[in-house]
């Protein structure tokens, strides 16, 4: 069974010398802090270029930043997870938006989710073909409502009717992805939720954001293409509540990335919350035994969260996870491996 790595945790992280590790990184910080994901998977030193592994990291930043300019002028966390989104959304270096896996049909099936946790307010789609930013037109339907959840055409007409701009199915597309859908038929459907599956190759890539704001609010968004050769129609933990995405002040906000189907059946997100809330957990406690469920059924994955107060931690079984986190406190990091 995979080992839960906490990265940049408090007991998991060693000092810039290597020495000491960094006691006071949750729970330091008050104030804004945010912290963003481009997913989880078997991602070893080596695997990615030098050119890849910059651009990821680039791209990451710039996520980053996004979120950032928001919380330091003081706006609201929601509005620094779906800029931050968006950016990785628009990048063909993520499982989101341009740059999102194939369905087995040759097709593009975009999920997200966002959810506000001063009101526990949320917004999710999820079957999205032309709508470029998915993660808006989940904020549209939060904003909106009345309505929590939209599936495929409809909620590309609703994201229509709301302004929001239209592309090709096209336009999501990617030779990169292409190449995986391919290799993926040639192993058989079987691998694509096979424990140890999530190679290079087939990475997912799906993004997530969580951010509090100056005032103590708490905000998720997510974002997805879901799985290599999934199935047309099939609905993946990214857009549904508590299970790849969440965020309630009293608790936490938290994004997932990995395995969908195992994430739904643990329940990921919300019993991250519940551990917080009715269990009296630390993030961190909370974030690694839920992960420790999900290693338990076969899945593979993490997490990024954030609670009402300190820097965004991020938990996982996978040997790799594209992340960065930021604060008020003057943090900044951008990490892919595990050892980092
Ligand atoms: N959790 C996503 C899904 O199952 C995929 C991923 O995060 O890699 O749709």
């Amino acid at each position: 069974m995979a080992v839960v790595a906490l990265l940049w945790a408090p007991a998991a992280v060693a000092g810039a010398d290597g020495a000491a590790p960094r006691k006071a990184s949750y729970g330091a910080t008050v104030g804004w802090a945010i912290a963003i994901h481009g997913g989880a998977g078997v991602i070893e030193r080596g695997s990615l270029s030098p050119e890849t592994d910059a651009a990821i990291r680039t791209t990451l930043s710039a996520a980053l930043k996004a979120g950032e300019d928001v919380l330091a002028a003081g706006g609201p966390a929601l509005d620094a997870v779906e800029a931050a989104v968006r950016v990785m959304e628009d990048s063909p270096h993520f499982n989101a938006g341009h740059g999102a896996v194939f369905t087995s049909a040759g097709s593009i099936e975009l999920d997200a989710a966002i959810m506000d946790g001063q009101t526990l307010k949320a917004g999710a789609v999820t079957g999205v073909a032309t709508t470029k930013n998915p993660v808006s037109l989940a904020r549209v339907l939060m904003e909106r409502g009345p309505h929590v959840f939209l599936a495929g055409a409809a909620a590309d007409s609703h994201a229509k009717a709301a302004g929001l701009a239209q592309v090709p199915n096209s336009h999501f597309m990617t030779e990169r992805r292409r190449r995986q859908l391919d290799s993926l038929k040639m192993h058989g459907q079987g691998a694509m939720l096979a424990p140890g599956s999530r190679t290079d190759e087939l990475r997912f890539g799906t993004v997530g954001a969580v951010a509090r704001d100056r005032a103590g609010n708490l905000a998720a968004a997510t974002s997805t293409g879901g799985l290599t050769g999934k199935a047309p129609g099939r609905v993946g933990d990214t857009p549904i509540i508590g299970a790849g995405t969440i965020a309630d002040n009293r608790a936490c906000a938290v994004s997932g990335t990995g395995t969908g189907e195992i994430f739904i059946r643990v329940r990921v997100a919300g019993q991250i919350c519940d551990r917080v809330r009715f269990g009296g957990q630390d993030p961190e406690a909370a974030a690694a035994a839920a992960i420790a469920e999900l290693g338990a059924l076969g899945g593979d994955g993490g997490v990024i969260v954030l609670g009402p107060e300190g820097d965004g931690l991020f938990a996982m079984n996978s040997s790799g996870m594209y992340r960065a986190r930021a604060s008020a406190g003057g943090s900044r990091e951008t990490g892919i491996y595990a050892d980092e």
